[in-house]
């Protein structure tokens, strides 16, 4: 590992000031800026090992109090707010448990009770090719390099939102959950505080696939805001991967469903969809939603929701097979959303 300078921030503005002082004046984008901000570090810190990442200042705010705020018009999850604590909370469970599903399927308890939330949410690819510095083609760790992936092992890689420059698949889960139920992210920086819908946060790798999101290299996510909804309660998140326990999705799917009849083979008045292991970016399905809108939920509606998720799918020598068990993830998820038990 590469020294580095150290600062903790007490507090968030503090934080973004150590931010602009260390800065001076460099223009840098995330997450290849030479000042990073770290809570958890579970992601971070592997990557300074791996000499993927080397930033020369690290601004530590594990020491920032997080905090869940939960009212009638929504929820209000605090960035240092750690995993666990947003899987395990009741209300959470209960009232938006796509939530507590996609936290609760990522990582190991351990990892979930060190990770940020916000950390979570700007976590990098897991692609081989960028995590091993060995390999000399890789744009986003080496903008303008190649991309060893499309003709190389890319069983892991994304069907959707892929560039010619970069197929590497978005690994988390959370994000897929905030995007499905139409969260805002609040960002903190020297001009003041900023909201912008969740779906807005992460860049489609085009022909940058190294500048991963929106924020300025002084910007810091202070939370998450999720609007109450109808859907909320009868949602879910169904993760399908390798093995059972802590592995990344090859396919997953966030849905969230508001019913007539609540369920009783009525209409689907709305449906909210997530994918992720499928994706460049978290991403939203709204074609498939669309699809669904004013129809009994069903398995052929369900597929018919699919095959408009999937309609502009790519897939390569490996990685193929993902736009099927992407499909049927998402027939799944739809189905298991249709007839689970919703508390009154
Ligand atoms: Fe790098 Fe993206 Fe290609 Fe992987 S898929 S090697 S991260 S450019």
């Amino acid at each position: 590992m590469r020294p580095f300078a150290y600062h903790r921030a007490e507090t968030p503005d503090a934080a973004v000031k150590a931010a602009v002082y260390a800065l001076d004046g460099e223009t840098h984008a995330p997450p290849g800026a030479p000042v990073q901000f770290i809570a958890g570090g579970t992601t971070m810190l592997d990557l300074m090992k791996l000499d993927v990442m080397h930033p020369r200042t690290l601004i530590d705010i594990s020491g920032i109090s997080g905090g869940i705020e939960i009212g009638a018009g929504g929820l209000r999850l605090g960035a240092l707010v750690r995993m666990g604590e947003a899987a395990d909370h009741p209300i959470i469970r209960r009232n938006y448990p796509v939530i507590a599903q996609s936290l609760a399927l990522a990582a190991s308890q351990q990892l979930r009770n060190m990770a940020s939330l916000g950390g979570n949410v700007l976590q990098r690819t897991r692609c081989a090719y960028f995590r091993d510095v060995s390999y000399a083609q890789c744009n986003k760790r080496r903008p303008g390099s190649g991309c060893a992936a499309l003709q190389g092992m890319n069983r892991q890689h994304a069907v959707l939102g892929a560039s010619e420059a970069c197929i590497a698949t978005y690994p988390g889960d959370f994000a897929q959950a905030l995007i499905a139920l139409d969260a805002e992210v609040e960002i903190l920086g020297p001009r003041g505080t900023r909201r912008l819908a969740f779906a807005e946060l992460h860049r489609a790798p085009g022909e940058r696939p190294d500048v991963e999101t929106v924020l300025a290299a002084d910007e810091l996510i202070a939370a998450f805001t999720v609007p109450a909804g109808p859907w909320t309660r009868r949602s879910l998140y169904l993760k399908v991967r390798d093995r059972q326990s802590y592995a990344f999705a090859l396919a997953s799917a966030a849905v969230a469903l508001e019913i007539a009849g609540d369920g009783d083979g009525g209409a689907v008045r709305e449906a909210r969809i997530g994918l992720g292991g499928v994706a460049t970016v978290p991403w939203r399905a709204r074609e498939a939603e669309a699809a669904l809108r004013g129809k009994a939920l069903d398995e052929d509606s369900a597929r018919a929701a699919a095959e408009a998720a999937f309609a502009g799918a790519r897939g390569l020598e490996h990685n193929a097979f993902k736009i099927e068990l992407g499909k049927r993830t998402l027939v799944r998820a739809l189905l298991e959303a249709t007839r689970m038990e919703v508390p009154a």
